[in-house]
């Protein structure tokens, strides 16, 4: 039937993430997923800011 794996790699610190009872798999732990969702979240923001800074005509004044 099913052959998935009870445990997977942790994508942050790679040790071992049961699934069973484990609400943040394939994290190991809430700890790595929210590393992880930080990680995601600061290139998000980066990006977003350089797009903006990018777009401002802050030098396009005669004056
Ligand atoms: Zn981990």
């Amino acid at each position: 039937m099913s052959d998935k794996p009870k445990t997977s790699s942790c994508p942050m610190c790679k040790k071992p993430a049961e699934r069973a009872g484990n609400p943040s798999f394939p994290f190991c732990s809430s700890r790595c997923r929210h590393l992880d969702l930080s990680k995601w979240l600061d290139e998000d923001y980066r990006v977003t800011t350089n797009i903006t800074d990018r777009s401002l005509p802050s030098e396009e004044e005669d004056e």
